[in-house]
């Protein structure tokens, strides 16, 4: 274990922000690395517990005392190994993931849990850094060829997996560049796309042969591919958006946050895109309708593009500031959190519900509020209205889009429209189709996507060779 005594010696400290004034100007990372002697003492502080909860907490299920131990000793190259053994794209994680596992951490009963995902992000930059991130290509070829249709990060993780122990994989992604949510969700300032072009540069080096502009069951035939591989994998995402159909609706300026994120990202890295429309929050007034990692991220876009204000408006009671640890740990507690993005300025408000837009020529002008009980039952009397010219629906996503792939592959769904399989087998109702991610399992977290990617791996080698040396 880290340091015997560490916990009792050190007190939790964790990377720092850009001061807001200044990151607000550019699109770049805004989160400052620790030096690296204070990276090993923040490691020092792991009790490695007899049971250590924050491997359970993390869904990949990262070997965090291990790493911890391995960090503080200064065994930096040990550690990497270590963390890729679990997990395909630390560097990812250390960025964007809500670090459930530090939530889990028992230091976490006295609200000064280790700073896992802060280590994690260390030891994944130090292995990039240092050229330990290589190309891992199988040493025999099985003959088999496995087709992934999507390439966010469950994709990316399960093609990686399985081009790893010999198969030939084909990744079909409709847009023109890898990396799904990664690439044209999360914007830039949280991570930059370095990340995601490094890894997809990675996996063709190791086998994978990546189709862009592949819109399976559009352009791309489903039965064409049922044809030509002998499994198919669909890690498509949860990409229909969840609506607010309410009066004023059609008006100009009321727009999806994934028709917005996606803009500034391509614009960012320069990837060419249709500019005569754009959606743009400059010098306007803009309402974020939906909390989460959607809302927050049209939160920082707005501000970098210069909106004059920005207000979150959230349906839900604001949940409380401190969890109750002894009902909630090692869980993921409900508490009110505060990103990066709320931070820069927006103004929150709890328990709104919108009732209707109204605008002048064609586009919106006022939105029209009423505060809700817990019951989400409108008070009355307590109706408003604000000025807006941009409204972002953030209010999350239903479940994957039913017309074109999932149609024409006659595929069973679940009761909340997601495509019906189990996280064992990860196999449809049919058994030549597997499903893994936002796709199988609803809206959910980057981490979530990768271990699903994995655990698919390791079930479709198994189905495919009759036994795998793949993880779960
Ligand atoms: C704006 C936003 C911000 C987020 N921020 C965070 C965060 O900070 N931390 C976090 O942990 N999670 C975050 N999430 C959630 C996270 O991004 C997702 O849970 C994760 O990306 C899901 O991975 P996936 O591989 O299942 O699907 P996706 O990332 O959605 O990838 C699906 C891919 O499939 C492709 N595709 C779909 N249908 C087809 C088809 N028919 N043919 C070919 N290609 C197809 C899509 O183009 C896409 O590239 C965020 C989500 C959003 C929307
Ligand atoms: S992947 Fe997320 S939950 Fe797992 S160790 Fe990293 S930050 Fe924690």
């Amino acid at each position: 274990m880290g340091k015997i005594t560490g916990f009792l010696e050190y007190e939790r400290s964790d990377r720092h922000y850009q001061p807001v004034e200044e990151r607000i100007k550019h699109w770049h990372e805004f989160v400052l690395p620790l030096p690296e002697a204070q990276t090993r003492t923040q490691a020092a502080r792991c009790m490695d517990c007899g049971i250590p909860y924050c491997h359970v907490g993390c869904p990949v299920n990262n070997q965090i005392p291990d790493w911890n131990d391995l960090v503080y000793r200064g065994n930096w190259q040990e550690a990497a190994r270590n963390l890729h053994s679990t997990n395909n794209f630390p560097e990812v994680t250390g960025r964007v993931c809500p670090a459930p596992c530090e939530a889990s951490c028992t230091l976490n009963l006295d609200d000064n849990p280790v700073t896992i995902k802060t280590i994690e992000c260390a030891i994944a930059d130090r292995a990039i850094a240092e050229g330990w991130v290589r190309a891992e290509p199988a040493s025999f070829k099985t003959g088999k060829k496995i087709a992934v249709v999507g390439s966010g990060p469950a994709g990316l993780a399960c093609a990686q997996q399985l081009a790893r122990v010999g198969h030939e994989v084909h990744v079909y992604e409709k847009h023109a560049k890898a990396g799904g949510l990664l690439r044209y969700g999360i914007p830039d300032f949280k991570m930059d796309r370095i990340h995601v072009d490094r890894r997809v540069a990675q996996m063709e080096a190791e086998g994978v042969t990546f189709h862009y502009g592949a819109q399976v069951g559009v352009n791309v035939p489903a039965d064409a591919l049922l044809n030509d591989y002998e499994a198919l994998v669909l890690t498509g995402g949860a990409e229909k958006p969840r609506d607010l159909p309410i009066p004023g609706r059609e008006l100009k300026g009321i727009h999806f946050a994934m028709d917005f994120l996606p803009q500034q990202n391509r614009r960012v890295s320069g990837e060419p895109q249709d500019e005569s429309n754009p959606i743009l929050a400059t010098g306007k007034h803009v309402v974020v309708i939906g909390g989460g990692d959607t809302g927050s991220d049209c939160i920082g876009t707005s501000f970098r593009q210069g909106a004059v204000a920005v207000i979150n408006f959230e349906i839900m009671p604001q949940p409380p500031l401190c969890e109750n640890k002894l009902l909630t740990w090692p869980d993921w507690p409900l508490k009110l959190r505060t990103s990066a993005s709320h931070e820069e300025g927006a103004a929150r408000d709890f328990a709104v519900m919108t009732t209707k837009f109204s605008g002048e020529n064609g586009a919106v002008r006022k939105l029209h509020c009423v505060r809700v009980d817990e019951k989400i039952k409108p008070i009355p009397g307590s109706e408003f209205d604000l000025d807006a010219d941009l409204v972002l629906l953030a209010m999350g996503f239903v479940h994957p889009v039913h017309e074109g792939m999932i149609e024409s592959l006659g595929l069973a769904l679940d009761a909340r429209g997601n495509v019906k399989a189990d996280t064992v087998a990860y196999q449809s109702s049919n058994p030549k189709v597997f499903s893994a991610g936002d796709m199988r399992r609803g809206q959910s977290l980057v981490v979530w996507a990768i271990r699903e990617g994995r655990q698919c791996a390791h079930a479709v080698d198994k189905f495919l060779m009759g036994a795998t040396t793949l993880p779960r």
